[in-house]
């Protein structure tokens, strides 16, 4: 990997971007997804390339559906997994009843198996592919994505994706799935389709969902019953739109 001078102003992206060319040679990542991250980095730079408010209060109702989900799985691909392994770890570390499960939008088996085994490596306890062992269909979608594995995607409730395909979000919200996106364009289907739109950077999100995990942890279901009940998503996506604008 190049080596990143830690006092770069561009730390952090080029960072990313290594992790994902380094996911791109190890067979994690697709050279399709290299493009999709470059949507990604173009809306981060517009954002100024932090967290905003309207991220915060999008993650504070992601923390309380997933724990108070019968089973929060979360939906990893290829590029999640190449730039966020580490921390996708550490949050299921500090929610173990959330179950990963690998879905691939350019799917090969091999792919699938060489993500999930990456994801088990970095000590992702409970790890599943969407395309091995028994599995339902999602409604709408024709591609092999629409495998949902009786032990992840065919059972939840409520489901974590990042970086996904407007088709697909819009189909798992369409089949009763409670979908929190994780999506740096407010304006992209998948986030415009999601209950939850968590606008902004994967790998900082994670950490802030990790963090706000833990400190929900004593909260009654009531409590978290209310805060989900007084959440708009419609007023965080105007919010970050405006961000935007007012950046531009
Ligand atoms: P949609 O079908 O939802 O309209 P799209 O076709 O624009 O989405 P895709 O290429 O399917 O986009 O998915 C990539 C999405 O992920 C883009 O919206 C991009 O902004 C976002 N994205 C890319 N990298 C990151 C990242 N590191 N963190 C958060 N979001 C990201």
């Amino acid at each position: 990997m190049t080596e990143v001078p830690s006092n770069h102003p561009r730390y952090h992206s080029l960072q990313l971007r290594e992790r994902l060319v380094h996911g791109l040679k190890a067979g994690l990542a697709t050279e399709a997804g290299l493009l999709a991250h470059g949507r990604g980095e173009a809306f981060d730079y517009l954002l100024g390339e932090k967290s905003h408010d309207f991220a915060a209060e999008a993650i504070a109702v992601a923390s309380a559906l997933l724990l108070t989900a019968r089973l929060p799985v979360f939906s990893v691909n290829g590029n999640s997994a190449s730039l966020a392994g580490q921390e996708i770890n550490e949050l299921v570390k500090v929610h173990e009843r959330m179950v990963v499960e690998v879905n691939l939008f350019h799917h090969s088996q091999q792919r699938s198996s060489l993500i999930a085994n990456y994801l088990r490596e970095l000590g992702v306890p409970h790890v599943v592919e969407s395309s091995v062992g028994p599995s339902v269909a999602l409604p709408e979608i024709k591609s092999a994505r629409r495998r949902m594995n009786v032990e992840g995607l065919a059972e939840a409730d409520v489901v974590l994706v990042a970086l996904e395909d407007g088709d697909r979000c819009q189909a798992l919200v369409n089949a009763g799935r409670k979908v929190i996106a994780v999506d740096l364009n407010p304006l992209s289907r998948t986030a415009q389709v999601a209950h939850v739109s968590i606008v902004d950077e994967l790998t900082r999100v994670l950490k802030l969902l990790a963090t706000q995990l833990k400190s929900d942890q004593n909260q009654t279901p009531e409590e978290l019953a209310r805060r989900i009940a007084a959440y708009d998503n419609a007023k965080i996506l105007d919010q970050a739109i405006a961000t935007i604008r007012r950046g531009v």
